[in-house]
């Protein structure tokens, strides 16, 4: 399989690190595919917490020797849905549910926005008669995981989506639940985008795994074949899908959250080309 293959895409949380640590056997990994076998190398996170730049910092941190062309996260993926459409062109803002990462790459872009952070400790004032007002220049809400969101945040997506024509809806990702720490799983982005979607009743375009504009992107940027392309992720939902959708091989890892019980129970048609315990299993 090694052969065929020019370019591993990683997928970051359970095949890199689990959390903020390290997943054993990754730097030597990682140097013995580049260095020894030559093979370029990608990292795609749905995480939109962190920027491109963020997590650069991150990788450097772990000991890990990455450039920063080689890191697309969905907080990337954003703002470059935003940049391909035109939509940065307009000088309309963006309301933010999420937190630094959106912010940070939408910054480099030159889109302004409002909301994320900033809005962390605003309540909607629900006093009789109150309207709460909101920007009509918002063009697009952008939901990714965001560990402050609130009633005010809701609202304020929901009058932007509702009555601002045209008004996009962005979720970077919809992934169900998340290893933010080890002890258990914790809701993830599709709590924040299914809390906009049950007060809109609108679909939003999703920019992260599994949909396609991240491989699109770096296809088009490289000038690869997909299938000369190998993806190796630990979820099904995103990064098998993700593989399977976009012509590329895939591999599954069980170091992240797929157990091998969950993976052989699951249908014909989602296994992955191929599986093994880490990473690591490259250099056995
Ligand atoms: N979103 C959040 C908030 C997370 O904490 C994580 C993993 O920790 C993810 C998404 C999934 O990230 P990845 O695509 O790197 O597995
Ligand atoms: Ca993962």
């Amino acid at each position: 399989m090694l052969a065929g293959i020019k370019t591993f895409i990683f997928d970051c949380d359970g095949v890199v690190w689990r959390g903020d640590s390290l997943i054993d056997g990754v730097k030597e990994t990682l140097d013995y595919l580049r260095k020894d076998l030559g093979k370029r190398v990608f990292f795609v996170t749905n995480n939109s917490t962190k920027s491109r730049e963020q997590y650069l910092g991150k990788f450097t941190k772990l000991g890990l020797d990455v450039e920063a062309e080689e890191i697309f996260s969905s907080s990337f993926a954003a703002a470059a849905y935003l940049e391909q459409t035109q939509f940065a062109k307009t000088g309309k803002k963006v309301y933010i549910i999420g937190e630094q990462g959106i912010e940070e790459e939408l910054a480099l872009i030159g889109v302004p926005y409002l909301g994320g952070p900033s809005d962390k400790a605003k309540v909607a004032d629900m006093s009789p008669g109150s309207a709460m007002p909101h920007d009509a220049d918002v063009g697009a809400v952008v939901v990714g995981f965001d560990r402050h969101v609130n009633y005010y945040k809701m609202q304020y997506a929901q009058l932007c989506i509702n009555e601002n024509p045209g008004c996009l809806f962005i979720a970077t990702n919809l992934d169900a639940v998340t290893h933010l720490t080890d002890a258990q799983e914790w809701a993830g982005n599709g709590a924040m985008v299914g809390a906009i979607r049950g007060c809109t009743g609108k679909d939003p375009i999703v920019v992260g795994k599994p949909s396609s504009l991240m491989i699109d992107y770096i296809v088009d940027k490289y000038g690869m074949a997909p299938s000369e392309i190998c993806m190796v992720g630990d979820r099904m939902d995103t990064d098998i899908m993700f593989g399977k959708n976009n012509g590329l091989q895939t591999m599954l890892v069980l170091s992240g959250v797929t157990t091998e019980e969950k993976l052989l129970a699951a249908d014909a048609t989602s296994q992955p080309d191929c599986y093994a315990e880490s990473m690591a299993s490259f250099m056995a």
